[in-house]
């Protein structure tokens, strides 16, 4: 292995020389007192590697030893990782005291100890390729399933399966022999560099099921799809975290993974006390056991910041090669991309806009480019749903990561401000906001195939709707309501019950907060018959009564149990209302 000599040090960034090759993005240990401290090759120049620690380096001297490893950043992926909070380097944050390790430490992301119950998928003699299934184990009740290694070349023959029963994951569960003839032997623990994209899959078509949320917001209005990407731009304050808590609850999901980047660390204590309280409502069973937190802080190494939603990726493709849908979190993605503007600014690059490196767009579309629904090789399916937050600086949506993100995200939902100090939750921005897979004629054909064929067009034509009653309510601003006729208030009314009733919903109301997609396709048919509906009014007061009667009637609808006696007497009074 190639050794190095450390000849500078700037914060983070250590210059060693090395005497052999070393590979862009190698992790290599650094010698100091009694600690190795862990690196990675950011540039590599004639004999000088510049590398990035991932903790401080404190006391670091010149001419301090340095090992490489001949790897990449890598984690190990395996059973047991599930409702554990890790770090952005995959140390187990629980086995720690508070959230910080000590210099040079790091934990064992897997209980070697713990046994699993093992059953074999694969018989003696098959043939397989990596990723395929060879076995099955479960844990808090989701069915995870061993696989052939992910470096496994060629075809191998299975020489050895190990017969149901209790293994620990580093007991040899499979032998395989390669068509050289060299035996490998398998256990329950996979290794994969963080920075590259797995492909252990046939194909990967652009992806077209709804996922539902329960958030009418997102499932009627701008859907997300099962492999989709999305982001939600919004200043502090606007229901970032409401939102994602609420779907990371409720969306169909198998496994949910947060990659929290936090500017502070209580706002990530925040979600170590929250998610564990969080109840998942498929099951009525803690929505932990299910979900991976990888945390970081801005007091915490930039590598390490930058390396967290990459680890959070990885562990969520791992998943997916499972056959599982993931959902895939990160807030916010802004943290991550002022990690790569330190290291790259350190780094003494060219800077781009707004000193961002000047491949931030590539960097944000590879990262996004990874989630997606796939075929296995078994035909199976499995997906990586990915939803980031940004939170621009000032609001701001025109700066680079924002503006780099909205090229690749397919769905963009905008918190507003202006929607937040109204309380017109969720605070989405109605006209902005945007699903481009409504535009996709695969999710049409699903739609028509699982819902109805006049769904998209009555979504379609709301749409049109909020516009126009936003247009209106601007002339009617500056005109004053007597200044246009009556017609445009009742336009412009239409268009507050498309809000009130689709739009807007109470997170914290036991009924109103989950809406199946049945309930919402009621919904959107009802208020599609009210939009559509020819009132005659006299003059704009009698329009303003009218629709507040209307939409008062509509909430307390939201607020019943679907079908009830309640909510069907709700259901006619709206009818009456419209004869
Ligand atoms: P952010 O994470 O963007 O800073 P939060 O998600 O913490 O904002 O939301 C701030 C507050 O807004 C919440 O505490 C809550 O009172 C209110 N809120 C946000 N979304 C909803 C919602 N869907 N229903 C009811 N209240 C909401
Ligand atoms: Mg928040």
């Amino acid at each position: 292995m190639t050794k190095g000599t450390v000849s500078g040090v700037v914060s983070n960034m250590v210059t060693l020389r090395v005497d052999g090759p070393v590979q862009q993005g190698e992790i290599c240990y650094i010698k100091t007192g009694g600690d190795r401290l862990m690196a990675e090759v950011i540039k590599v120049v004639g004999q000088d590697a510049y590398v990035q620690v991932f903790e401080s380096t404190r006391g670091l001297k010149v001419g301090s030893e340095a090992e490489f490893t001949g790897h990449m950043l890598e984690i190990q992926l395996g059973p047991g990782m599930l409702s554990h909070n890790y770090d952005g380097l995959q140390n187990d944050l629980d086995k720690m005291e508070g959230v910080f390790l000590k210099r040079g430490e790091y934990t064992n992301p897997l209980d070697e100890e713990r046994l699993w119950d093992f059953t074999p998928i694969v018989q003696l003699g098959d043939k397989v390729q990596e990723s395929d299934w060879l076995g099955e184990v479960e844990e808090n009740h989701q069915p995870l399933k061993i696989m052939a290694p992910f470096q496994l070349k060629g075809t191998a023959t299975v020489k050895y399966i190990a017969p149901a029963g209790q293994y620990k994951i580093h007991d040899m569960i499979a032998m395989l022999e390669t068509e050289q003839g060299e035996q490998i032997k398998v256990d329950m623990v996979q290794h994969w560099p963080v920075k590259f994209a797995m492909t252990n899959y046939t194909e990967k078509p652009r992806p077209f099921k709804l996922l539902e949320t329960g958030v009418r917001t997102i499932d009627t209005f701008n859907p997300i799809v099962e492999g989709g990407t999305g982001f939600i731009p919004g200043p502090f304050g606007t229901g970032k975290t409401v939102l994602q808590h609420a779907i990371s609850k409720q969306a169909e999901a198998d496994i949910v993974i947060i990659a929290a980047c936090g500017e502070r660390a209580n706002e990530v204590v925040e979600i170590f006390t929250e998610f564990p309280e969080l109840i998942d409502p498929h099951t009525g069973r803690k929505l932990m056991e299910r979900t991976i937190i990888i945390a970081n802080t801005s007091n915490m190494p930039v590598a390490a910041r930058e390396a967290s939603v990459y680890t959070a990726m990885t562990m969520a493709e791992y998943y997916r090669s499972m056959g599982l849908r993931v959902l895939l979190m990160a807030d916010s993605t802004s943290r991550w991309a002022q990690a790569l503007r330190e290291m790259s600014n350190r780094m003494e690059e060219l800077p781009g806009p707004d000193a961002f490196p000047m491949d931030l767009g590539a960097l944000i579309s590879n990262f996004y480019g990874r989630a997606g629904y796939v075929y296995l090789r078994n035909g199976k399916v499995g997906s990586v749903t990915f939803l980031g937050t940004v939170s621009p600086a000032g609001g701001n949506l025109k700066e680079p990561v924002t503006e780099n993100t909205k090229k690749v995200a397919r769905c963009f939902y905008g918190l507003e401000q202006d929607r937040a100090d109204k309380k017109r939750y969720p605070a989405v921005n109605p006209i902005d906001s945007y699903s481009k897979y409504l535009e996709y004629p695969e999710f049409a054909e699903y739609i028509k195939n699982h819902i109805n064929d006049r769904w998209i067009p009555k979504v379609l034509a709301l749409k049109t709707r909020m516009q126009r009653g936003k247009e209106i309510a601007e002339q009617i601003n500056i005109l004053g309501d007597d200044g246009v006729p009556v017609e445009y208030h009742v336009t412009f009314w239409k268009s507050e019950v498309i809000d009130f009733v689709i739009l807007q919903q109470d997170a914290f109301d036991e009924i109103d907060a989950v809406t199946p997609l049945s309930r919402q396709e009621e919904i959107l048919d009802l208020v599609t018959d009210i939009c559509e509906h020819d009132f005659a009014f006299d003059n704009f007061l009698d329009v303003v009564d009218f629709f507040k009667k209307l939409i008062n009637v509509c909430k307390q609808m939201n607020y019943s149990a679907y079908q009830s006696e309640q909510y069907n007497s709700y259901v006619q009074q709206i009818k009456d209302m419209i004869k």
